[in-house]
């Protein structure tokens, strides 16, 4: 495979910008290769600058729902784009997003905008605790919450893969306020409110993890959290800045029957843009400045262009039949891939939850970020380099999930599961 062209950027990209890559997970360190630079993307394929096609199960981390440069998406935003690429003042566009979530989101009654899934977490912890007048907060081992200083204790996929267990930057005093739960365990979740219950101003978690590959809840645990946050009067956060619109339309939250008080979104209600929101319970909500004191906000949040690429995935995602398709697919190509595993002697661990997925390279069941961990990541590196080579692109960690499109046809998917048949010889 020539990728001289990814190659020569990649040199001149370390020179100018921190490790070549304006996020670590897209340096390819971990699986010892360099990272390809991507000219185009179209429907379930993209490609790179020496002219590879790929198909592409990475979907920028998330967003690219409906496939990518959907002409739908693309022509809402240029169309924008003609009025004026912003205006710091409001717009119709945010209520009609702010509307659809809505809708769609059971226990979202307000929603705020803002630009990436890391200030919507920011912001609802700061809501959590400006309501609750606590300082502490729960977040699970593994979890990922975007990069607030308190919110990287126990992160999950890019410290991981990096092995980086906490980060330089982060004062102790930080952290300080942050309690670590393991996921699906409720002992240790019990221990924390025993101990610290009318501390704890916020309980946040990835409803599906996607953070440290697809970790899927076990049953009864979110009920669990659902109790357990109401009788110590913890606000509950769903993060589902990768769940939302993904799992099912209503994201987590619908796929499980549970309401969060308050949930963080942002990857698909982008549409490729760069957006979240958090929303909830209008009580809440209505402690956010200007109606009240808990101050938030952003020059760019709520951006014409990032709502109309929004809204139009929405919109697509909305018509009969998309979370069907996304997840019979889905479906056929994660049995598909785990009987090749199968075949070549690996009963590896596969998970999913609709169109997000893994395989983690253990025999042992995965439930939570330790198991992951026993993930053979050498392994993984072959087989993702063999993958690459096949013309198939995932997630350069084995501690990502996998995303399907709408636009995966049932033509990529015969082929990806002969790239897997391939790439796993001699791993
Ligand atoms: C991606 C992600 C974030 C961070 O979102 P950014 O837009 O990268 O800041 C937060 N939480 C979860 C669950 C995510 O997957």
């Amino acid at each position: 495979m020539n990728i001289e062209k990814s190659k020569e950027l990649f040199l001149v990209a370390e020179k100018v910008i921190p490790g070549g890559v304006n996020s670590p997970v897209r340096a390819f360190k971990s699986v010892g290769c360099s990272p390809l630079f991507i000219k185009e993307s179209k429907g379930s394929k993209i490609i790179d600058v020496d002219g590879n096609e790929y198909i592409d199960y990475v979907g920028s981390w998330g967003p690219m729902i409906v496939g990518n440069a959907h002409p739908k998406v693309q022509e809402r935003v240029i169309k924008a784009l003609e009025k004026g690429s912003s205006f710091g003042a409001p717009t119709e566009m945010e209520i009609e997003l702010a509307q659809k979530i809505i809708d769609i989101v059971p226990s979202v009654e307000m929603v705020r905008m803002v630009n990436s899934g890391t200030e919507a977490t920011m912001s609802a912890i700061r809501l959590a605790r400006g309501v609750t007048g606590r300082d502490k907060i729960i977040k699970f081992n593994g979890c990922y919450h975007g990069h607030a200083d308190y919110l990287l204790a126990s992160a999950g996929s890019g410290l991981a893969t990096l092995s980086i267990p906490g980060t330089p930057g982060v004062t102790a005093k930080n952290v300080s306020d942050t309690l670590i739960a393991e996921l699906n365990n409720r002992e240790s979740v019990e221990a924390l409110f025993n101990q610290h219950g009318k501390d704890i101003a916020a309980l946040i978690i990835e409803p599906v993890v996607g953070n440290a590959g697809c970790i899927p809840p076990v049953d009864g645990f979110l009920e669990f959290l659902r109790e357990i946050t109401e009788k110590n009067g913890t606000i509950f956060i769903f993060d589902e800045v990768m769940t939302g619109f993904r799992v099912s339309q209503g994201g987590a939250q619908t796929y499980y029957n549970i309401k969060p008080d308050l949930s963080c979104f942002g990857k698909v209600i982008g549409g490729g843009l760069p957006v979240g929101a958090y929303g909830g319970k209008k009580e809440i909500m209505e402690n956010i400045a200007p109606v009240g004191n808990v101050y938030q906000a952003g020059t760019l949040s709520g951006n014409p262009l990032a709502m109309a690429a929004g809204i139009a995935t929405l919109e697509i995602l909305a018509e009969e039949g998309a979370y069907t398709k996304l997840e019979e697919n889905s479906k056929k190509l994660c049995e598909g891939v785990l009987k090749q595993f199968n075949n070549a002697g690996y009963n590896f661990t596969g998970t999913r939850v609709g169109s997000m997925f893994s395989v983690f390279f253990t025999e042992e069941k995965v439930t939570d970020f330790t198991s992951a961990l026993t993930s053979d990541t050498k392994k993984f590196s072959r087989y993702f380099q063999n993958m690459l080579e096949n013309k198939v692109y995932i997630a350069p960690s084995q501690f990502e999930a996998g995303f399907l499109s709408l636009a995966h046809s049932d033509e990529d998917i015969e082929k990806t599961i002969e790239a897997v048949s391939n790439s796993l010889k001699g791993i």
